[in-house]
């Protein structure tokens, strides 16, 4: 079962669409100096291999401009300069070749200078993603709804939009940011029915480990599942590559879509006849790279494994020191405990390695 889908119009992102239809797309931002190159690309290269297909990239000052062009010249990834105060920066990424530019209207300095940067983007064939933030709202409206509400971001992001269809500018995209689930869910529940542009979903500054995760699970799962967003960025104080593995696992549990490998494990109980835990983790671990949609079960014992494993698309069945290995619903063979996480990981990139290794330039 798949949620219905909001219908909004379509933009264009480098060669991916956005919204109109299109599957919901991950993003994440590097976390590197980006006038550190070399790190740069090194990062946007691991987050392309683990499932992203956005990155935005901090353009904090001037001499980042020049670091930003020389990042576009070596990666073929869609790639979004995110800018804050100064539209002049703004101007130079879209000359320097991004795909999108982020403006957050709160702090970019009104509306000349953002109609200023959509001409332009305008002419380059660049989106432009109106960042709403909790964070650094407009003050009237702070003043006008008794602070960020989420009345106060929707209002900020359609005076934004507004301002830039008064130029004849529609390569939209909409976020409006909260680090509170509840004002993130509300806002944009508001800004789905005032605007048909696609929306950018984020819980801001979701925070570390299992918090930051549920955080930006249940946000961002609410709105998914009533058919709201289009593309996605998991905020979290860890790795990027963090950040996208969530990103999967949420659109993998909505039934958006399957980004690379679901693992089906047990919870384990009184039969368990490994240590299923330990082995569920490794085989994760071992198969984190795989982008190709696939189904591995890890289970503990012969009451539900062989079925398990047998329905998916690969599967270990484990019982008293061995394992049965399941490669598309039939067995491949038994293994002792001690080499059947390699004897599936094996199988697996065995079937799957022909299309992984077919993906092309990141
Ligand atoms: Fe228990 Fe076996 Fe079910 Fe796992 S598959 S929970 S070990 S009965």
């Amino acid at each position: 079962m798949e949620p219905v889908r909001r219908r909004t119009r379509s933009v264009r992102v480098g060669a991916l669409t956005l919204g109109g239809g299109a599957p919901v797309r991950i993003q994440s931002m590097t976390k590197t100096d980006t006038n550190d190159v070399a790190a740069t690309v090194r990062q946007v290269r691991t987050l392309a291999r683990a499932g992203c297909e956005i990155v935005r990239v901090a353009v904090p000052g001037h001499d980042a401009v020049a670091a930003f062009a020389a990042i576009r010249a070596k990666v073929s990834l869609p790639l979004v300069a995110d800018i804050h105060f100064d539209h002049r920066l703004a101007i130079a990424c879209i000359d320097a070749g991004a795909d999108k530019v982020r403006l957050n209207p709160g702090n970019i300095g009104g509306t000349e200078r953002m109609q200023e940067v959509a001409r332009r983007a305008g002419e380059r064939g660049c989106a432009i993603r109106v960042g709403v933030n909790a964070g650094s709202l407009e003050k009237d409206l702070q003043l006008k709804h008794g602070g960020a509400t989420p009345a106060a971001l929707v209002e900020s992001a359609v005076r934004a939009v507004r301002d830039l269809e008064a130029v004849g500018f529609r390569a939209i995209v909409v976020s409006l940011k909260a680090s509170s689930v509840l004002h993130t869910i509300a806002a944009y529940r508001l800004a789905a029915r005032a605007l048909r542009y696609p929306l950018h979903l984020g819980v801001t500054e979701a925070g570390w480990g299992l918090a930051g995760i549920v955080k930006s699970s249940v946000g961002m799962g609410a709105l998914l599942a009533d058919g709201i967003g289009d593309t996605l960025r998991v905020s979290l104080t860890d790795t990027p590559v963090a950040e996208v593995r969530v990103a999967r696992e949420i659109l993998s549990a909505v039934g958006l879509r399957r980004v690379g490998v679901e693992i089906i494990s047990c919870p384990t109980c009184g039969r368990c006849g490994i240590d299923l835990q330990r082995t569920a983790r490794a085989v994760r671990r071992s198969l984190a790279d795989i982008t190709t949609p696939l189904t591995v079960a890890v289970m503990g014992c012969p009451v539900n494994g062989p079925g398990e494993a047998k329905a998916a698309d690969f599967g270990l069945a484990g019982g008293k020191g061995r394992a049965v290995i399941f490669s598309r619903g039939k067995i491949v063979k038994t293994v002792p405990e001690s080499s059947m996480i390699d004897a599936l990981v094996e199988a697996v990139r065995e079937q799957s390695g022909r299309h992984e290794r077919g993906r092309g330039r990141v």
